[in-house]
């Protein structure tokens, strides 16, 4: 059984001209566990929508969400909180820290939310991503690169099934931006951890075994069949 699996999922906005506008529909998505996953698409093209439906943020219109044997659609407010606490990570472009809390505290925070908090592996993570040196710093303290390695640590706190990354290295240099990826995908592999990453920058293909183009998936979804042979 696949660990995530996306059947018939719809989603459409209401524009500021008062049109319904679908912006994801994909008949069939699976993954695996363990497995990497590169996720591309113009801007627009709904890759931040797609990574909120599958985390529960936003819901999704039709069709089934599965991850981990659980229909995210299904599950109440608090068991889907909790249910995404254990199951997922999330890397953002802009990194969210809480600025108010030190390296080590943002990494226990994100333990908190999965139910228990283990000081040990917080600071065995930081260290794997190198900041054995920077545990009491606050985010404000550190430069972008080493914001986005605290986060990065974070999302894995929870030893989570699925790290989604929606483009974790757009806010960062080219030397970072390549440390940052090298660390989220060491990592995911080294817990076992399936990735979902999202980026517009086509040189990252060589680095997943797998690449799907979202319009291209939106696209093969309204087949002829499904639309009813509109025409
Ligand atoms: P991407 O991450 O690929 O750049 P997004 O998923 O952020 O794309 O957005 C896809 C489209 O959906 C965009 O046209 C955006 O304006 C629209 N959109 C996203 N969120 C909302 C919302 N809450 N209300 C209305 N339109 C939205
Ligand atoms: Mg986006």
């Amino acid at each position: 059984m696949s660990l995530l699996s996306l059947k018939n999922i719809s989603k459409r906005y209401l524009s500021d001209r008062g049109e319904w506008t679908e912006i994801v529909r994909i008949s069939s998505f699976e993954l695996n566990s363990g497995e990497q996953v590169l996720l591309q698409g113009e801007s627009g093209s709904g890759k931040s929508t797609l990574l909120n439906m599958i985390a529960g943020i936003v819901t999704a219109d039709t069709g089934e969400i599965s991850l981990d044997g659980a229909d995210m659609r299904l599950l109440r407010e608090s068991a889907r909180d909790a249910h995404r606490a254990r199951s997922l990570g999330y890397v953002f472009q802009n990194f969210n820290l809480l600025d108010a809390y030190s390296c080590i505290e943002n990494v226990e925070l994100g333990m908190a939310f999965g139910g228990k908090t283990d000081v040990e592996f917080a600071r065995k993570l930081l260290e794997r991503v190198g900041l054995s040196e920077r545990l009491n710093y606050r985010p404000d303290q550190l430069s972008q690169g080493q914001k986005q390695r605290v986060a990065i640590a974070r999302a894995l706190a929870n030893r989570p099934k699925l790290v989604l990354a929606d483009e974790p290295t757009g806010n960062l240099d080219p030397s970072n931006a390549a440390i940052a990826l090298d660390l989220i995908q060491s990592l995911c592999r080294e817990n076992g951890t399936a990735l979902l990453l999202v980026s517009h920058n086509p040189s990252l293909r060589d680095k997943f075994e797998r690449t799907i183009d979202l319009m291209e998936l939106n696209e093969a979804s309204v087949s002829p069949t499904e639309t009813g042979g509109l025409s």
